[in-house]
């Protein structure tokens, strides 16, 4: 009954085996080969963003250009629910991390991550919060320490790509955020953790609001970002 058996195993293995989320090819990992390379061609030259700090004392590190592939890779995971794809993207920013010489400042393993935060109404929608599937999957893998309770989104903002003016995007998000009152006692240093990097206007009010707080925002380090124009 040899062909019985080969015919199950190509039943059996048709079912089981898992399909990209990107192109539905069959793989055996999260993302076949051919999507895993084509996202790796957006890393960016440079996961430290020398020229293009948050502040003068604030760093931004930026795994990947915000185009192609990885663009389209964002977008699957996020509206059309393929949340295994920031876990798989996770892994790339926690070798491309530790691989970078800042990581061995012993001071870095004390820093706990924080995810920039959805407020409940988006992520009761879409189910998850992709920046914090990232963080936790990147704390997993460098030892750091998540910690998405110290930042609570509490006002339902547009995205920022659909308000017009500076003055509008500022108050959009002015108090988005606050520190949960029993997260307010404890001072202590942290590094943020987002998907998409575009004006830098939700990373610095999450700052701002985390710096009143006592929470001390060390660095930035973010999937994408767009092209700077120079
Ligand atoms: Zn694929």
């Amino acid at each position: 009954m040899k062909w019985f058996d080969s015919l199950a195993n190509t039943i059996t293995n048709s079912l089981w085996q898992a399909s990209c989320p990107l192109c539905k090819r069959p793989s055996d990992r999260i993302l076949c080969k051919d999507c895993d390379r084509q996202i790796a061609a957006y890393q960016s030259p440079d996961f430290l963003q020398k020229d293009y700090p948050i502040t003068p004392e604030i760093p931004l590190y930026s795994w990947g250009i915000y185009d192609g592939a990885l663009k389209r890779a964002i977008a699957a995971c996020k509206y059309d629910n393929h949340p295994e794809i920031m876990e798989a993207i996770a892994e790339k920013i926690a070798d491309t991390w530790k691989r970078s010489a800042n990581t061995k400042t012993p001071s870095l393993k004390k820093i706990s991550v924080i995810p920039i935060p959805l407020h409940a109404n988006k992520l009761k929608s879409r189910g998850f919060n992709q920046a914090e599937l990232m963080a936790r999957r990147f704390c997993d893998l460098t030892a750091m320490t998540c910690k998405p309770q110290l930042l609570r989104r509490d006002k339902d903002t547009k995205a920022q790509m659909q308000t017009k003016s500076k003055q509008e995007r500022e108050e959009n998000l002015s108090k988005a955020f606050t520190v949960p009152l029993n997260q307010q006692s404890k001072p202590q240093d942290v590094i943020l953790f987002d998907d998409i990097y575009t004006t830098g206007a939700t990373i610095r009010e999450a700052i701002a609001t985390l710096a009143a707080n006592n929470i001390k925002v060390k660095g930035v380090i973010v999937l994408a970002r767009p092209q700077f124009k120079s």
